[in-house]
Formats: structure tokens, C-alpha cells, sequence
């Protein structure tokens, strides 16, 4: 490991410790490093924005994006505090970047109170079996939504 990298999962670390205290959310912190930079950073801000989905690496990758303003995190890498939950996961998979650095484990973040186990769960079962029910309704309807896009010439693909 470069002590480049080391120095930027320290960096998120200390975001986590620094969001944590000052109230923000819980300790979690991710900094978004494209070619030795520093482009986008964040901590937990769920408790402070009263969003649920303000996960540090959530936070880091919208600062990251707008400061590229791109949609996409090419060639980047992310270093991440704690093993990202499910929906950071499909986050970081929606942006693309080259790789993530992640330092404590899931199974530190669950005996600390943050477990995200059961989400892993919910997806394999039937959507209308799971804890929150959900429920098809429309479906012809807003196939139209998808018929149009494919019809769509001047569309950017993502
Ligand atoms: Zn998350």
C-alpha cells in the first residue's frame, strides 16, 4: 500500500470521527481521490439533513460529481471508512469508480450498531414478502415511460 492511500483512508477516518462528534450523523466518513487529488469528501449527515440516505459514501460521491460534473466517477478510487451498506454499494456501482479502499468490515459496523444484514436479506425475498410489502400497480401504464426512451435518439446513456 502507498502511503499516499494510507493517508487518504486516514483522511476519512478522521471525517467520520469529526462528523460523528460534531453531531452530523454516525462515524462514518469517504474521500474520492482521482489522480493523487482529493475530489470529493463526506461524512454521515443523516441525523443534520434529517436524510436517511446521506451515508458518508452517498455524501462524497454527489461532492465528487458535481465537483467533476459528470454522473460517472471514472478512473477514481474511494476510500471509505466502513464497508459500504447495500445501498452505498449499488451507489458505487452507479457511479463507477476504479476501486474502493474500505477500512473497518460490515461485522464492525454490526456490533456497533449499524446493521445492515437484514437489507442483504430482503433482497433475495419475493418484493411482495418483504418487511416493507411491495406491491405491483401500473405496470402497463409506465411501460410507456420505457417505450419512449427507447425511441429516443438524442438520450445519454449512463
Ligand atoms: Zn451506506
Amino acid at each position: 500500500m502507498e502511503q499516499a492511500q494510507i493517508d487518504f483512508m486516514k483522511k476519512a477516518i478522521t471525517l467520520a470521527k469529526e462528523g460523528m462528534e460534531a453531531g452530523n450523523g454516525g462515524p462514518f466518513g469517504c474521500v474520492i481521490v482521482k489522480e493523487g487529488k482529493i475530489i470529493g469528501q463526506g461524512s454521515n449527515m443523516v441525523l443534520k439533513t434529517n436524510d436517511p440516505t446521506a451515508h458518508a459514501e452517498v455524501v462524497a460521491i454527489r461532492d465528487a460529481c458535481r465537483n467533476l460534473n459528470h454522473f460517472q466517477l471514472e478512473g477514481c478510487e474511494v476510500y471509505t471508512s466502513c464497508e459500504p451498506c447495500p445501498m452505498c454499494l449499488g451507489a458505487i456501482f452507479w457511479a463507477r469508480p476504479a476501486k474502493v479502499f474500505y477500512a473497518c468490515t460490515k461485522e464492525d459496523a454490526s456490533e456497533a450498531g449499524f446493521d445492515d444484514e437484514f437489507i442483504y436479506k430482503e433482497i433475495e425475498i419475493k418484493p411482495s414478502e418483504r418487511k416493507i410489502p411491495m406491491e405491483n400497480l401500473l405496470r402497463e401504464e409506465s411501460l410507456e415511460a420505457f417505450e419512449i426512451w427507447k425511441e429516443k435518439g438524442d438520450k445519454t446513456l449512463y
